[in-house]
């Protein structure tokens, strides 16, 4: 269905992949251009039900679906909903083809966006044809050759145009690009916004219903949602999520803890500290405290080791914490689908991920005290980045021992990265090979877990 992507011809991300299992390759990066299937909500069990909040997507599903997709709920997380894809011969999109006329042209990020659900925005849109009328029926097209210009009003010709859905018609043509075409004004003009295109149907089966967030729920990729879970925080603890921005993992570990203990959030861009803290006010959350600091620097060997006292600031003295959260900054190659090769992905840029990761995991380990958690992850799919770096932990932090993230969802650590069968087989990898678990078919985003526990 979908087309071979430039990303699949990037030889530094493949080498990069997998280094040392070229034969596993080609499937993993077909795998990584096709959009994940499952949709995942993580309710807020402390403003609502799972059950109230399931009837509420049932409801949105059924007055768009005739045969509405399944909404159920996973064992061992039971804040979690998920929504399956529709069956594609409810939604015939090639006999649309012949029946429709125009077209709307989106870049490739919005078209990635699209495969997982989500409607077209405004900034999103590229061409749309002179004549589009409002509620018109249109054909939806993404633009991999990034040479569609925004604002085209006649058909886009091209052979690397990829049909992504059908959609109708919510804002006309000089709503969307209206402001930045009009020369009458100097002014600066407005940002683009609202729904331009509200998608019926796409050729992912994901039904395309939006974003649902609200307080009572987060859209959420399962396995950040498993994340938290594993590193099962207890009220009363004093948690640290070292690289925290924008918050959903934070916000999930208050939840579990019913917002009751202390939960210390970095991030080191204080925008988004800025931001964090605007979302934790309103949800009213109490016990967590956010700071815009650098978390390779948040071990302060100078001050008291094992601090009791509320109100800590970074950076922390030993054995501050009983848990860790460490969900790295990372290459994010798990975020399926890629439509186009990541544009920014230098090997430098690969090669300087691993760098900080183990600047962080540095920092972490004489903050946590003794039988203290740390959880490891990332949302991508390089082995120097995930296996490669709790080989390193292992070699270089002998306290630090490695046990079963539990509970499991994703497949085993990659085989011939320095690691034995048992210690893979702690590890979480959510890979092309990892979609089907006690039955449940989880087809999800590429991440990675890993849990420790350091040794008194
Ligand atoms: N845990 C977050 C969540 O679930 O919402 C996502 C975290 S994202 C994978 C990684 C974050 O690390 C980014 O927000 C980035 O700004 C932050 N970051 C990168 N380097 C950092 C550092 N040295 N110290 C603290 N935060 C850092």
């Amino acid at each position: 269905m979908y087309p071979k992507s430039p990303f699949l011809r990037n030889p530094l991300v493949e080498s990069q992949i997998l280094k040392r299992n070229p034969a596993q390759l080609g499937e993993l990066m077909s795998w990584l251009c096709r959009p994940p299937t499952i949709t995942t909500y993580r309710v807020n069990m402390l403003r609502t039900t799972v059950q109230a909040f399931k009837q509420k997507l049932r409801l949105v599903l059924q007055e768009r679906y005739p045969q509405p997709p399944q909404v159920y709920e996973v064992s061992n997380i039971p804040e979690v909903l998920c929504i399956s894809p529709i069956l594609l011969k409810n939604m015939d999109i090639k006999l649309k083809q012949t029946e429709l006329q125009r077209e709307v042209v989106v870049d490739s990020c919005c078209g990635a966006s699209l495969l997982r659900g989500a409607h077209i925005y405004a900034p999103g849109v590229l061409a749309m044809e002179a004549g589009t009328k409002l509620g018109e029926q249109v054909l939806v097209y993404a633009d991999l050759a990034g040479k569609c210009k925004q604002g085209t009003n006649t058909r886009y010709d091209s052979p690397d145009k990829l049909l992504l859905g059908v959609g109708t018609i919510r804002m006309q043509r000089h709503q969307i690009f209206g402001p930045s075409t009009n020369s009458c004004t100097n002014s600066e003009p407005e940002p683009l916004k609202g729904i331009a295109v509200e998608m019926l149907a796409t050729t992912s089966g994901v039904p395309s219903i939006g974003d649902l967030s609200c307080s009572e729920a987060l859209l959420q990729n399962l396995p950040s949602i498993l994340c938290v879970r594993v590193l099962n925080p207890q009220f009363g603890e004093r948690i640290l999520d070292m690289c925290a921005a924008p918050g959903n993992k934070t916000t999930h570990i208050a939840e579990m803890m019913t917002d009751q203990g202390e939960i210390i959030a970095l991030d080191k861009v204080p925008k988004k500290i800025s931001v964090m803290k605007e979302k934790i006010t309103s949800e009213g959350l109490k016990s967590i405290r956010a700071y815009a600091f650098d978390a390779t620097k948040a071990f302060d060997p100078s001050k008291p080791a094992g601090a009791k006292h509320s109100l800590l600031e970074p950076p922390f003295g030993a054995n501050t914490f009983d848990k860790i959260l460490l969900d790295a900054p990372c290459s994010a190659l798990g975020n399926r689908p890629f439509l186009i090769a990541p544009s920014n992905m230098t090997s430098s840029m690969l090669g300087s991920y691993p760098k900080v990761q183990r600047k962080l995991f540095s920092a972490a380990v004489p903050l946590l005290k003794p039988h203290g958690v740390l959880v490891y992850s990332t949302c991508t799919v390089t082995e120097a980045e995930n296996e490669g770096i709790v080989a390193w932990v292992l070699e270089k932090f002998p306290q630090m021992r490695l046990v079963e993230a539990t509970p499991r969802f994703g497949g085993n650590g990659l085989e011939h990265t320095g690691l034995n069968n048992e210690e893979r087989q702690y590890l979480q990898r959510f890979n092309y090979n990892s979609t089907e678990t006690e039955g449940i078919h989880i087809d999800t985003v590429g991440f990675f877990i890993a849990k420790f526990i350091k040794c008194g």
